[in-house]
């Protein structure tokens, strides 16, 4: 093939335009001894990647000697299962994140389990899946670190058209108390509260502890709409076997966003 383009160019002009127009199945290549996706793709132009699925490959390990080739057209890419290129619409609300507590502030610690690293696991689920659903997302902290409750109040205050998602387990001396709550402040922060407050408790098919009002700190010191979600009790040892499940976080992650967006439809 490299030679019909090199001595005929007519000939190669011609080829190359049915290739691009997608009308030829193209050039076949039988794998030879030594050869890698690698090196054949370097003998034809054309990418690694492309190479491999228009041959329907995952693993390039799985080449064998032999084998026949379909080497794609230069340029035409064929889409992998994964598809990179999908960009949700934009949305306009910026959700910012807050995963409670964190470095030399554990939250409540029972039975081996930390607060502070069960807030991260959730909140890093909730940007992951926010961004995915075209939300620009404020992370308060991403890693084990310390953030001062006015430092968090700071970081939220820079943003105008935003929500504050404060996300926390819950522990209590009476370890039979168990169930979800939300609390809020603002009147738009009862609405975002109830709207989580209810994908939680359908959701995780936890006691309905109810969604109130209260002045913490971190709601406090916000400008927006903000709330504080307690996922679970860390202190009831039947809980606290769910809640340390990435099950049960990837729930629980579920249904703030589920929370955020009706919350965002709405108001
Ligand atoms: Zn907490």
């Amino acid at each position: 093939m490299m030679r019909v383009f090199q001595h005929q160019s007519l000939v190669a002009s011609l080829v190359a335009f049915v290739f691009a127009c997608g009308l030829s199945m193209g050039a076949t290549h039988q794998v030879k001894d030594s050869e890698t996706f690698y090196s054949i793709s370097r003998m034809y132009s054309v990418s690694v990647n492309n190479l491999m699925s228009s041959n329907g490959f995952k693993d390039p390990t799985t080449l064998k000697v032999g084998q026949k080739l379909t080497i794609p057209p230069k340029g035409l890419k064929v889409p992998s299962k994964v598809t990179r290129t999908y960009r949700p619409a934009p949305k306009s609300l910026r959700v910012i994140v807050d995963a409670g507590h964190g470095g030399r502030d554990r939250g409540a610690s029972w039975g081996g389990v930390r607060e502070s690293d069960l807030n991260l696991r959730v909140a890093r689920r909730v940007e992951v899946s926010l961004k995915a659903k075209g939300y620009p997302v404020t992370m308060i902290r991403r890693s084990d670190v310390f953030v001062s409750l006015t430092g968090r109040a700071k970081i939220a205050n820079k943003y105008r058209n935003a929500i504050y998602v404060s996300i926390h387990f819950n522990a209590t001396e009476n370890t039979g108390v168990r169930g979800a709550e939300t609390f809020y402040v603002g009147k738009k922060g009862s609405y975002l509260a109830k709207s989580i407050q209810n994908e939680l408790v359908s959701n995780l098919k936890v006691r309905n502890r109810g969604y109130q009002y209260r002045r913490y700190s971190v709601l406090r010191y916000t400008a927006c709409p903000a709330v504080l979600v307690e996922c679970g009790f860390i202190s009831n040892s039947y809980e606290r076997s769910r809640c340390k499940t990435s099950s049960y976080q990837a729930a629980a992650a579920k249904s703030i966003v589920a929370g955020i967006e009706r919350y965002d439809r709405a108001y």
